[in-house]
């Protein structure tokens, strides 16, 4: 959508083929509303917190429909814009899926359009592992849909949309179950946020089970792990990774070459093996991220319709994952900058933030710097605790500016804030 609307500010003629709901897996199965159902499920802790503010309420009680339906309203109300925003931008809709003919044809219900570009921008789709029974079980896109909220929920995977839904699962009250098959969760972030996380999301009540990994589901459903446990839940969702959505497009024909896993290989201005034929997003596998994928989006309309040449550097690229609580990172993890620069500086912080010193609420937030010891920049910086997600986005841009720590600390802190640790850090951890 980005793409086209950008080239046509530009002057291109475009047409969009679309065959679901505008605004693709962020909009409609993705960030749009995991955030909402997230807001939801933090509900039941803010009334817990609320008593020891001197509140007193009812019973609390939770109407999965009401969300249900206020959230379908709400990504209705979102296609339709963005259907507008197209529309508005002179792009011509196509309601249909459409297929690559030959480099410079497509199909689209039975019509085909000739064009000096095309775009591929197809996203990617939940990933489950071929184990028997594996047919009981969900993924993140019906997870939007539950007709009813299970009594007792098995998530597995221990990357982003297990954590999410996890924690949604569990705040809405139902009993859940995180089962990861590694020792550690969130391979590839610093090695800290992964162990300290389960810790956080195991006082939250999830039953975090580590090298504990599903091998087969059957009636019930019952479900029996790799180490012959057994386990009856209600609900299994596998959040076990996404694919490229690139089958039964017509690429290969058209010479669009593909990896193993069916990502469209790209080159740094998102140009396949095809000069007439880009691909961006989710369907390219390099990060898959909304807001990484709107990028590659501009920077190609950039590229082919202002004779701007633009590519997007996928370096220091800040994300955020929305469990209860958040984590957020910036930048390198304090092993990848081990291995990179050799001699690093790590200072970090563990807290009980001011909002729980009345309750006693036992959650934890947790920052981390890792500078470069030569230069004194900051490479890295991490954090688990409410709002993460806003927080590191600041700190995102000094550490692409290249910000050293002295810089970080001349910096004055807003008070009482958990985000001014991040400039108020002093102590090396020692190495
Ligand atoms: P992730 O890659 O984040 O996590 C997948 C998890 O599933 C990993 O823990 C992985 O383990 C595990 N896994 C993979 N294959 C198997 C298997 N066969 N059996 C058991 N476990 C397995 O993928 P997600 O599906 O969570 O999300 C897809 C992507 O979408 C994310 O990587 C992210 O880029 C994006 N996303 C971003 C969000 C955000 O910005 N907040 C939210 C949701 C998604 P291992 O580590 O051992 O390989």
């Amino acid at each position: 959508m980005r793409a086209s609307r950008v080239a046509a500010s530009y002057g291109a003629r475009v047409a969009i083929a679309e065959c679901g709901r505008f605004g693709g897996t962020c909009v409609n199965v993705g960030c749009i509303p995991k955030k909402l159902f997230a807001y939801a499920a933090h509900y039941r802790e803010d009334f817990e917190v609320a008593k020891s503010f001197g509140w007193t309420l009812g019973e609390p009680r939770f109407d999965w429909q009401t969300l249900l339906a206020n959230k379908d309203r709400e990504i209705a109300r979102l296609n339709g814009v963005y259907e507008n925003l197209l529309a508005t931008a002179g792009v011509a809709i196509l309601r249909a899926r459409a297929t690559v003919v030959d480099p410079h044809t497509v199909e689209v219900a039975g019509r085909r359009y000739t064009a000096r570009h095309i775009l591929v921008a197809t996203g990617s789709w939940p990933q489950v592992p071929s184990i028997p029974g594996r047919e009981r079980a969900i993924t993140s896109n019906e997870a939007f849909f539950l007709e009813t909220l299970p009594r007792r929920a098995l998530v597995v995977g221990g990357g982003y949309i297990a954590l999410e839904f996890a924690s949604i699962f569990n705040g809405l009250g139902v009993e859940t179950t995180l089962a990861y098959r590694g020792p550690r969760l969130l391979r590839g972030f610093d090695p800290d946020l992964g162990g300290r996380i389960a810790e956080e999301l195991r006082k939250k009540g999830i039953d975090v089970r580590l090298r504990a990994n599903p091998a087969k589901l059957e009636e019930g459903i019952r479900v029996t792990y790799e180490d012959a446990a057994v386990q009856e839940v209600d609900l299994v969702l596998f959040a076990t990774g996404r694919k490229p959505n690139t089958a039964n497009l017509g690429l290969e024909s058209a010479g669009v070459r593909l990896d193993a896993d069916g990502t469209v290989a790209v080159n740094e201005y998102s140009a396949s093996s095809v000069p007439s034929i880009h691909a961006i997003g989710d369907v390219t596998n390099r990060l898959n991220l909304t807001p990484v994928a709107t990028a590659e989006g501009m920077s190609l309309a950039k590229t082919l319709f202002l004779g701007e040449p633009t590519r997007v550097d996928h370096v220091n690229v800040p994300t955020a994952l929305f469990s209860d609580p958040n984590v957020a990172t910036v930048g390198l993890a304090e092993d990848q900058a081990r291995t990179q620069l050799g001699r690093i500086d790590v200072y970090q912080t563990a807290f009980r933030a001011l909002k729980h010193t009345l309750g006693g609420h036992s959650e934890r937030t947790f920052m981390k710097l890792v500078v470069d010891a030569a230069s004194q920049r900051v490479v890295g910086a991490h954090m688990i605790g409410p709002g993460a997600g806003e927080i590191i986005q600041g700190v995102a841009s000094a550490v692409r500016l290249g910000a050293t720590k002295a810089q970080f600390d001349a910096t004055i802190g807003i008070h009482p804030t958990a985000a001014e640790e991040f400039v108020t850090m002093r102590d090396k951890v020692p190495s």
